[in-house]
């Protein structure tokens, strides 16, 4: 079946310099010499190929001028969806490009769904699924760490080492079927033996890629860090110094000031999202409790908690009740106001919590901020994260496909050791190098896909 040509709005909304409407497919060409009257006067299909040329966007119907633009076409394969692009770039905003891609779909094309020109790229072999993610996660990368590593996905470090194993397993099914096709126990025995061997070697890979993880996690999405304290301790003031150095994005802002805010914050290249909540306090406020209710929410939600207390005043039951949730958790305690009259001090504050991690800092002067951030940086990252060596996982679907994985061996390598015969654990090995195929998308279907690319943006 012919696919449709499709067609979208490639550049973010807003107001904006220029403004980039995509055209994939057969018809791309002629869709543009219809809308597209190059300056020169020659048509757009004598230009050549991958050649910027300036001209005027009009209605095909009515001639009327949509706008002035530059345009591209370039010929399929070389392309990033190995078809047919056009690419015209027309004034920025939101007039303007959409007024092009109108023109557009009136001459023929689909609008594009999300993320379908990648998925074109990918069904046309450009790249393997998981390179595909790697541009989804490129474009959301919040720091230069989780940027860095979507650029090494994309070039394929994780397709090789995924492929890698999968040929290990490969190799285990090979001699799988030798041995129940010609089934002499002493060749049996032997086999059996590198068999294990392959499948060990596979499982320590897969574990491997499984331990960053957690990293991964954290590249993605940030620390889940929450600020407690009671009211006037200077939570306020540690997030403005957080921010003033380091803000990456503020999300928006929700319901009233008083309820949480999310901020992110590039610390040395860890994200941290800064949690601002209304403090623990019981409250008669309504408002204030929504707050308050989100507090206590986010405190088992987060990643770290960041308890902070005012040095120069007496621990209040107030102070008591944020110490209670910090036990069990990944937490770090400032002794905030260390400029002033020192009423709390360190020595009290180690008695009160002996094992906790305690920073003495002054928002006034900027004291101890620094030890705070390289507490933070490894206390995560223990100091710092190798991304120019390792592959970190960051996709929560291969995270999981790579567990199955992992199952899937664990349980061939338990029938070896049983002492099954080799067509027993057959279907474990095939269903790890399957679930390793989805990584890849070499063995995937088409739900998987379509869910895949659901999360991408129109455009891409
Ligand atoms: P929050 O209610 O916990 O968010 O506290 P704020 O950040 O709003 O701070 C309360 C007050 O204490 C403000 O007037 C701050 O300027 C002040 N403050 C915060 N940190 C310090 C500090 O380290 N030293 C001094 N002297 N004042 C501080």
């Amino acid at each position: 079946m012919k696919e449709a040509t499709i067609a979208a709005i490639a550049t973010a909304p807003g107001e904006a310099g220029v403004g980039i409407v995509r055209i994939s497919g057969e018809e791309s060409l002629r869709i543009l010499g219809e809308i597209f009257l190059p300056q020169r006067g020659r048509k757009i299909e004598s230009e050549d190929n991958r050649r910027m040329v300036f001209g005027r966007v009009v209605d095909p119907n009515s001639l009327e001028l949509v706008d002035e633009a530059l345009a591209v076409y370039m010929v399929a394969p070389q392309t990033y969806t190995r078809e047919d692009v056009v690419e015209i770039q027309c004034h920025g905003g939101v007039v303007a490009v959409k007024k092009v891609l109108h023109l557009c779909l009136q001459s023929g094309a689909e609008l594009a769904g999300p993320g379908e020109f990648t998925k074109r790229a990918f069904l046309n072999g450009r790249f393997d699924l998981s390179q595909a993610e790697a541009v989804m996660e490129l474009i959301s990368a919040k720091t230069n760490a989780s940027y860095q590593n979507s650029l090494k996905q994309l070039s394929g470090h994780l397709s090789a080492q995924v492929s890698g194993i999968r040929r290990n397993l490969l190799e285990v099914l090979a001699n799988i079927t030798v041995a129940i096709d010609f089934p002499e126990n002493e060749a049996e025995a032997i086999t059996v033996q590198r068999m294990k061997g392959f499948l060990e070697s596979a499982r320590t890979e897969v574990e491997r890629l499984l331990s960053t993880a957690e990293t991964g996690r954290i590249l993605r999405d940030g620390v889940k860090t929450v600020i407690l304290g009671k009211p006037n301790v200077g939570k306020s003031s540690l997030m403005n110094a957080l921010l003033r150095e380091n803000r990456a994005i503020v999300t928006e802002v929700p319901g009233t000031t008083r309820d949480t805010l999310e901020e992110y914050v590039n610390l040395h290249g860890v994200p941290l999202r800064l949690i601002d909540t209304a403090g623990i306090r019981e409250t008669e406020d309504r408002i204030e409790k929504i707050g308050v209710e989100r507090a206590v929410d986010w405190v088992e939600r987060a990643d770290l908690l960041v308890a902070v207390f005012d040095k120069s005043r007496q621990l209040e039951e107030e102070d008591h009740r944020v110490l209670a949730l910090l036990s069990e958790r990944k937490s770090i305690i400032l002794l905030n106001k260390s400029d002033l009259k020192e009423i709390i001090s360190r020595e009290m504050m180690v008695k009160e919590v002996p094992n906790a991690m305690i920073i003495e800092t002054s928002m006034a002067t900027q004291q101890g901020l620094e030890t705070f951030e390289n507490a933070i940086k490894d206390l995560f990252f223990h100091g710092g994260v190798d991304l120019q060596h390792e592959t970190v996982i960051s996709n929560v679907r291969h995270k999981n496909l790579l567990q199955k994985t992992s199952a899937s061996i664990g349980e061939a390598l338990q029938a070896i050791e049983a002492g099954m015969p080799v067509d027993c654990f057959e279907v474990d090995v095939k269903d790890a190098w399957q679930s390793l195929g989805e990584i890849s998308g070499d063995s995937v279907t088409e739900d998987v896909l379509d869910q895949v690319f659901s999360e991408f943006c129109i455009g891409k």
